[in-house]
């Protein structure tokens, strides 16, 4: 029998906000901050401390939700979820239970099978809890650092909507990229700030009914989340073909082994005790509110790529690299705008291939943290624009690239002072052509006894000589001209 998987995702994105969402500590970079640095009363949970709700937190948490086109409610509650851990110092989390920020929305993917849109069930505000490190040693320790405990959460639950691992790739990699867009999380995986938790069910291909599910917890990376989801599908087919049921029950992932493990039998919500968070009211977004974030929205992926294909005439393929990330199509915008003369489509050509891989081989990003570009977008389009109106070669426009990026200065300096101005249909490269046949009579021979593949070979031979400055095209028709010519210099 063929299985098919039945995923539901729970993502967890970190707000980018200035401090916790309940007190004022600094919300800090967990990976490089001493630990238990940014901490205090509040978020180490000392009797009598009282928490205060974070605004800013609530307008990014309602971009999201309105960009992701889910209701918000006018009134939600926080609850606190009770359990005991040693990284929650209050023993109790506050989330948000009955009542979430926002239910329903959708998200469109694009697999290679097409593209289609995934259900969401609700979006809800919650905080972080601290972080664990468990030590070998003697004795063996755990250490905890309370940096992380307080920061504010979004929590974006889908429906269970995904029916094969590219499809849950797909997905998260849109809502990664639909974060960044919104500026509410940096997507920087290695530093935890987006993690997800996987609902795992099979069911006969074809059938409607879901099957006996599993959760997922701790998947800090997509390779994480995509291993863990392979892996149950399997485990799970395997138990079924063996006529054996699957336990419905909460499972870690072991990236070390590549393997999931039993974690406790699944809890259930009343196991949490959840009641309303006494020391917090419920809380309303009013609708003028809620109309100033929507009118503050920046222009959303998916709407950028069509018109980045209408605007710039891109294909589909180019402009989906292009918005990926917004501060390359903004980069791209600015440069199609610095010279509205050329095409487009080169300039695009360009960025994703040769400013992409340069910039790759030094390894250094298009836009910097500080939204400073490697390079300013006018210099760019001049550089492509020399290229394009034949003033310099390609392998010349590529040599001027990296020393732009190397050295930060004007594409026309480079070219001037490394005489890169390509050599025309003249008299010089005539010259050049003659000269490499007399040096290599014998590989010229070979290409008048008819052995034509010998003329690529030539050709690489002036390519050389002329530095680059040729355009190679030119070089082969000169050189067949010449050796058929009858001359031999
Ligand atoms: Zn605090």
């Amino acid at each position: 029998m063929i299985f098919e998987p039945v995923v539901g995702l729970e993502i967890h994105a970190e707000l980018q906000t200035q401090t916790k969402m309940f007190c004022g500590c600094r919300r800090v970079d967990t990976t490089q901050a001493a630990p238990n640095s940014a901490v205090c009363p509040v978020c180490l949970g000392y009797p009598g401390t009282l928490p205060v709700v974070n605004k800013r937190a609530i307008e990014l948490a309602l971009r999201v939700a309105l960009a992701l086109g889910c209701d918000v409610l006018p009134e939600s509650v926080f609850a606190r979820k009770n359990y005991f851990y040693p990284d929650l110092p209050k023993g109790y989390q506050i989330s948000q239970y009955e009542t979430p920020l926002a239910s329903g929305g959708a998200l469109r993917i694009v697999t290679p099978a097409g593209s289609r849109v995934v259900r969401l069930r609700r979006v809800h505000l919650e905080e972080d809890t601290g972080k664990l490190t468990h030590a070998d040693g003697q004795p063996p320790a755990s250490l905890v650092d309370f940096n992380r405990a307080g920061v504010p959460l979004l929590e974006i639950v889908s429906e269970p909507d995904l029916f094969s691992v590219e499809e849950v790739k797909a997905y998260t990699t849109a809502m990664r990229r639909l974060l960044r867009y919104l500026e509410v999380n940096s997507g920087d995986m290695e530093k935890g700030v987006i993690r997800f938790e996987a609902n795992v069910s099979i069911r006969p291909a074809g059938s409607r009914e879901l099957g006996t599910r599993v959760e997922i917890k701790n998947l800090n990376s997509f390779r994480s989340l995509v291993r863990a989801i392979d892996y149950e599908v399997l485990r799970q087919s395997e138990r079924l073909a063996r006529g054996q049921r699957v336990i419905q029950e909460t499972l870690g992932w072991d990236e070390t082994r590549g393997e999931t493990t039993s974690q406790r039998s699944k809890e259930e919500a009343h196991d949490y005790r959840y009641f309303p968070e006494p020391d917090l009211p419920p809380l309303r977004i009013e609708a003028d509110e809620l109309a100033r974030v929507r009118a503050a929205l920046p222009e959303l992926p998916d709407a950028r790529r069509e018109r980045l294909m209408s605007q710039y005439q891109l294909g589909a393929a180019e402009a989906e690299v292009i918005v990926e990330d917004r501060a390359t199509a903004d980069f791209f915008e600015a440069s199609a705008h610095a010279r509205p003369a050329l095409a487009p489509r080169r300039l695009a050509a360009w960025l994703t291939s040769d400013l992409f891989g340069t910039l790759n081989a030094l390894g250094r990003p298009l836009v910097d943290t500080h939204g400073q570009p490697a390079l300013a977008p006018a210099d760019f389009a001049d550089l492509v624009e020399r290229v394009v109106t034949g003033g310099i070669t390609g392998p010349s426009g590529k040599a001027v690239l990296e020393e732009m990026l190397r050295g930060g200065r004007m594409p026309e300096a480079i070219v001037r002072e490394r005489g890169l101005e390509r050599i025309g249909d003249d008299a010089a490269l005539r010259e050049i052509v003659q000269r490499v046949v007399r040096e290599n009579a014998a590989q010229a021979d070979q290409v008048r006894a008819g052995k034509i593949s010998v003329v690529q070979w030539l050709v690489g031979q002036v390519m050389k000589a002329s530095r680059g400055r040729a355009d190679p095209r030119l070089v082969q028709t000169l050189l067949e001209e010449y050796l058929s010519s009858g001359r031999d210099g």
